[in-house]
Parts: C-alpha cells; structure tokens; sequence
C-alpha cells in the first residue's frame, strides 16, 4: 500500500508511480519499500474433512476463512501457522506438509494491502475438539464437495481448490 509519510523525518512520500515501486520522501529522500505482508495459515484435516473459522473480525466479518494469520517479526511460518491455528481453535497440530505461496489483498475498502500467504496441510495432534476463540467466532469441519461457496479472501478459493486436486491424486 501507498504510504503518506516518511518513517525517518515525518515528511511527505511521494507516490510510488507503479504497483510495485518504493516511495520516496520529499523532504530527505528516503526511499520507503512497499513489501506484502506475511502470512501462514493451515488447511487442519480430521477424517478427511478440512476445518475453517467464520471470521469474529472485520474486514470480512462472518465470512468462513481458513484458520491463520499475519507473522510476528522475525517469526517463522511454521511457528506462525501453528499458533495462529492454536490462538482460533484451541487445537495443537502437525504441520504435515507445505501446500503453497498465494499472493492476495487484505480489505475490503480498495486498500491495496498486498498479503503473501503461506498454507500449509496439518493434522491435530489430539482427539481435542476445536473451539473457536480471538479471530473466529464458529469453528466446522467440512468435506471437500460441502466447502462454503464463499470464502473472506479470494486466494482461499484457490487454497481449497488445491487440497481437493491433491486428493484426486492416486
Ligand atoms: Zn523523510
């Protein structure tokens, strides 16, 4: 996303003339990095169906979404994943194996807040039932021909879309 002001000295960046081109302050020249934000999240799988969240939060409020969220500094997806999963659901996972790298928007308001997000297919570590807390207010398992037909970020789709093609796979 575009920013207004300069990190260093308070003054005013100029706009960046291209989606992906750094900014520059007017008044001490610092260039400013536009970069998408980090994200990890899981596709938890129990008997072969896959557990989403419906969202307490905007943007997005009671849309489903798959269970994750933006990194801290200098934390490492796997870590992220797994506690983003543990904050929403209450559930310890595995991280079984990497699904993908989806690039997307976060918002709803025509903010051009880039997200990559890291996905990753996990299994619980226990028979714990999953009960939604911070980010979800409603937790559910669902098969793969029962997945909701709208999700909160258009990259889900795509996620979902690539679980069920793995398990075409002979
Ligand atoms: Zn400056």
């Amino acid at each position: 996303m575009q920013r207004k002001f300069c990190s260093v000295c308070g003054g005013a960046l100029i706009s960046a003339t291209g989606p992906h081109h750094s900014q520059r302050c007017a008044s001490c020249g610092a260039e400013h990095f536009r970069n998408s934000k980090p994200c990890a999240g899981a596709l938890v799988i129990r008997d072969g169906r896959v557990l989403l969240a419906r969202r307490a939060i905007e943007p997005f409020k009671d849309h489903w979404d798959i269970p994750g969220g933006f990194l801290n500094e200098g934390e490492h997806p796997d870590d992220g994943a797994r506690r983003e999963i543990l904050e929403e659901t209450g559930l310890r996972v595995r991280l079984v194996e990497s699904l993908g790298i989806y690039m997307d928007r976060y918002g709803d308001d025509g903010a051009d807040e880039w997200t990559l997000n890291i996905y990753y297919l996990a299994e619980p570590l226990d028979d714990a039932e999953p009960r939604a807390a911070d980010d979800a207010s409603e937790l559910a398992w669902f098969a793969p021909d029962e997945l909701p037909a709208t999700m909160a970020f258009k990259h889900e789709h795509q996620v979902l879309a690539d679980w069920r093609a793995r398990l075409r796979q002979p």
